[in-house]
């Protein structure tokens, strides 16, 4: 599909107040790309498992097989197919050991932005299917401790999975309420990631009406309740001194600005947003503000990844926890 009847029939498809919203949230001619890229299915992204090969010898194994790579200039270990070749990649046999791991470039941001280092205690609030888990894992070498915690019983067994053909052996994982652990083991983890289970807009698909079936602006309030409860649980969890990470593939202001802006006011003086070094074209800053209100303007630190044929729409950021958290309010 050319991309101006892509963005025709996601105009015709997609909910008219998601629509509306967009509009708002977005420049012009981003919103025109946007609705471009809910038609496309965009380039097969991959990471090379630097836990269980070298990138020179993947590559190779791959190319052999008449593989058509090309190489991410950001992150070395990210690679892309066209989405014609993704059927021959996902049966590789480096895809079936767990050479590789299929996500999209975005996803490989939050765990470089994190810095992480060999030796660390890091955890992973919301680990399942275990992407981001398995690449800190392979950040920090498969050196110091990484809890990776998941809600959902059958998405925690897949993390499992995941875990074991992935040669990392510092994972330890947990089958729990990650809004529970920052108030059981305070104080304890260097890096913190929430990747915060959100309303996932930037995954609608014009092919897969099922992938917007269920969303509403109900359903954001509902994901907002969810994402304020993990991240000041994450904030509890971080020893003073370290990095948060939180990100969400929604556009939502609600879910991503709203949420970090409700834990800073929450933390206020012990809690602040880091720069991010993310020398990337396809960036703006977090909202200014959202339906005529500012937003704290240290969100604008924030940064929002907007959608191209091999990254899907993300939002980021990065906090910095100062002293010990006591004393708060919870609400
Ligand atoms: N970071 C993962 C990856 O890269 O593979 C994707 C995480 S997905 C965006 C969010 C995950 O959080 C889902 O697997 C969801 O089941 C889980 N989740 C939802 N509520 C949770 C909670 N209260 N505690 C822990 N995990 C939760």
């Amino acid at each position: 599909m050319n991309s101006e009847r892509g963005r025709v029939a996601a105009e015709q498809l997609l909910p008219p107040v998601f629509l509306a919203r967009l509009g708002l949230i977005l420049p012009p001619e981003v919103y025109q790309s946007t609705l471009a890229s809910f038609a496309e299915p965009g380039r097969c992204t991959f990471r090379v498992n630097t836990l269980k090969t070298t990138i020179a010898d993947c590559v190779s194994e791959l190319r052999l097989l008449g593989l058509e790579l090309q190489p991410w200039d950001f992150i070395g270990e990210g690679f892309s197919v066209s989405a014609q070749q993704r059927q021959t990649l996902v049966y590789t046999a480096a895809h079936e050991r767990g050479d590789i791991y299929i996500q999209n470039y975005s996803s490989m941001v939050p765990p470089r932005i994190l810095k992480v280092e060999p030796g660390q205690e890091v955890l992973d609030l919301a680990a399942a299917p275990g992407g981001k888990t398995l690449h800190l894992a392979a950040i920090m070498g498969d050196k110091g401790r990484l809890a990776a915690v998941e809600l959902v019983k059958q998405r925690f067994h897949r993390l499992r999975r995941n875990v074991e053909r992935s040669g990392a052996s510092i994972v330890h994982l947990y089958c729990k309420d990650g809004g529970a652990v920052g108030r059981q083991v305070p104080g304890r983890f260097d890096r913190v990631l929430l990747d915060a289970p959100c309303s996932s807009e930037s995954r609608f698909a014009l092919a897969q009406p099922k992938s917007w079936s269920y969303w509403s602006e109900k359903k954001i309030v509902q994901m907002q309740r969810k994402q304020k409860q993990l991240l000041y649980s994450a904030v509890l969890a971080s020893k003073p001194g370290g990095l948060i990470a939180y990100s969400t593939c929604s556009f939502a202001p609600e879910e991503n600005e709203l949420v970090v802006a409700h834990v800073l006011k929450k933390f206020a003086g012990q809690l602040s947003l880091e720069e991010i070094d993310l020398p990337l074209p396809n960036t703006m800053a977090g909202l200014a503000q959202w339906r005529g209100r500012e937003i704290n303007p240290a969100l604008q630190r924030a940064v929002r990844i907007l959608p191209t044929a091999t990254m899907s729409g993300f939002f980021v950021c990065l906090l910095r926890k100062h002293q010990e958290s006591v004393g708060f309010s919870r609400s």
